[in-house]
């Protein structure tokens, strides 16, 4: 989904925590995590389209021949998509090879970013901990008040 043009996508999960989603099943789901890949290939995807590249578009795997597979979902799909293995008349199509290494085409997309090593950093003792805590909160209405 895009909002405001900030281009992010929500992800809406069950709250039980026993939902088939979670968890890998060789019965049921033996690709769980396809949903949280669908939506970072959406950004990749959009950052193709933002440097000009011509590509596929995600959600048209029928039109290349895939199918949503009971087990698998569009495992076979992504894996082409992101390998630049799909096949066509005029030869392999997919996501550019050097989209992996390009940060976002236009320089919006890093209005709301969150520095990844402060994210994964752990507070090291109580005052850290309260410090982060605030941070994030002051962070979120902030945001909540960008957002009018
Ligand atoms: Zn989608």
């Amino acid at each position: 989904m895009d909002y405001y043009g900030i281009g992010f996508s929500n992800i809406r999960l069950p709250n039980d925590s026993r939902s088939y989603v979670y968890r890998y099943n060789s019965r049921v789901n033996t690709f769980p995590e396809e949903v949280f890949l669908h939506e970072f290939l959406h950004s990749l995807e959009r950052n193709s389209e933002e440097y000009g590249y011509s590509i596929p578009q995600l959600h048209d795997y029928e039109v290349y021949g895939y199918q949503n597979e009971s087990l698998t979902g569009q495992k076979k799909w992504y894996t082409d998509y992101m390998n630049k293995n799909i096949n066509t008349t005029e030869g392999k199509i997919g996501l550019p090879e050097e989209i992996y290494n390009l940060k976002p085409a236009k320089n919006s997309n890093f209005e709301f970013s969150t520095n990844m090593k402060e994210v994964f950093k752990e507070p090291e003792n109580i005052i850290e901990g309260i410090k982060e805590l605030f941070d994030n909160l002051v962070n979120k209405i902030n945001y909540i008040g960008k957002m009018g």
